[in-house]
């Protein structure tokens, strides 16, 4: 779980006064109260939005106010009702109250919408007052003012893609290339090596998060190292991305790719199941171009695809981010549902 925080002030828009009015009409000589009432305030309303996929707007843009209501005025007008402003939050977004002790909300699927702060009722104007022994009131009410707050918003990530290999195979590297956003990773039970975690953003389509996990090696399900705690986090990832260095001097990328997969495989039958796009890296780097086609019919004899990339001179990255857009729209997604989250 990856966590990002931000913190904004939500103010509900006030409600509009009510009026204090009488009809006055050239030959009605005893006009009647006339006022109107104030319109409600609008709410500050957070919405999950898919298309939302990090906190990071929330470090420019903190304090959201909703419209107010207009005043009631004369000849028994109404005031109109402040709009209601959504704020588009990503979903897996937990909303907690400024002190931390609570939680508020937690906006888990996309669509989910939850009223952060209501805005005021509008005041009742003098009309709303007159009785048959008082038909001239000059009673009215002011608005009521919209509900204020401070919220801490915590996003929870589930990383859509993981990245395996070899150390050294490239992950960090391609991660740091490819991904906009690094979010603050916290909670996380690895002392001595630290998951990197990034948001690539595909600007005309849905970004997603890409998760870097380091050390898995041989032996990592049986606890060599510390690949095996990595394993059980991108259990949860919907894509793998198998990176696999064609020229590691004194190794053989295909067998390098056999272990991980055999690494995967030992660790549960989700992981090796899970769908996959194996990665050829350091394109750039690489003289002899025979590996290539061993390592593409290995992938192909697995059922992968195989896409050759390098870090370094870009070659590859854009075909292969779209690929796994292209993939990660073809999987259900992994609903942000979290153990006691709700309660
Ligand atoms: P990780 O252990 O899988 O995270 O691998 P790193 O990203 O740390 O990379 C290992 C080494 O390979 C580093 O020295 C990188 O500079 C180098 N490297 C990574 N990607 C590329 C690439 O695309 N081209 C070249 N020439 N070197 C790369
Ligand atoms: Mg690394």
């Amino acid at each position: 779980m990856f966590v990002d925080e931000a913190t904004v002030q939500v103010h509900g828009g006030d409600g509009g006064n009510g009026c204090c009015s009488f009809r006055r009409e050239k030959y009605v000589p005893k006009g009647g109260p006339d006022g109107g009432d104030g319109g409600a305030g609008g709410s500050v309303v957070l919405v999950a939005d898919p298309e939302v996929s990090t906190l990071l707007p929330f470090r420019y843009k903190t304090i959201f106010k909703a419209e107010r209501g207009r005043h009631g005025e004369g000849a028994n007008r109404s005031g109109r009702s402040g709009a209601d402003l959504e704020v588009h939050v990503p979903p897996g977004t937990l909303v907690w109250s400024e002190d931390r002790t609570r939680r508020l909300a937690w906006l888990a699927e996309p669509g989910a919408r939850w009223v952060a702060a209501r805005g005021g009722r509008g005041g009742r104007g003098n009309s709303r007052f007159a009785t048959s022994t008082n038909q001239a009131p000059t009673r009215h009410e002011p608005g009521e003012p919209g509900e204020q707050g401070v919220l801490r918003l915590e996003l929870r990530l589930l990383a859509d893609v993981g990245l395996v290999g070899f150390p050294n195979a490239g992950k960090s590297t391609l991660i740091s290339r490819i991904s906009a956003a690094r979010p603050k990773i916290a909670d996380y039970p690895f002392t001595t090596l630290e998951p990197h975690l990034g948001v690539v953003d595909l600007g005309d389509r849905p970004g997603f998060v890409v998760a870097d996990i380091p050390g898995l090696i041989e032996g990592a399900h049986g606890g060599a190292g510390l690949g095996d705690r990595f394993l059980r986090h991108i259990e949860r990832c919907r894509l793998l991305l198998h990176l696999v260095d064609p020229a590691a001097p004194d190794r053989d990328p295909v067998r390098d790719a056999e272990i991980i997969d055999r690494e995967l495989a030992a660790y549960s039958g989700t992981l090796a199941e899970k769908p996959r796009i194996v990665v050829v890296t350091k394109s750039d780097a690489l003289q002899d171009r025979s590996a290539l086609g061993r390592i593409d019919a290995w992938a192909r004899s697995r059922g992968f695809e195989c896409l050759v990339v390098s870090a370094v001179s870009g070659e590859g990255l854009p075909a292969l981010l779209h690929a796994a857009a292209d993939a990660l729209e073809r999987l259900p997604r992994a609903s942000a549902e979290s153990e006691d989250l709700a309660g």
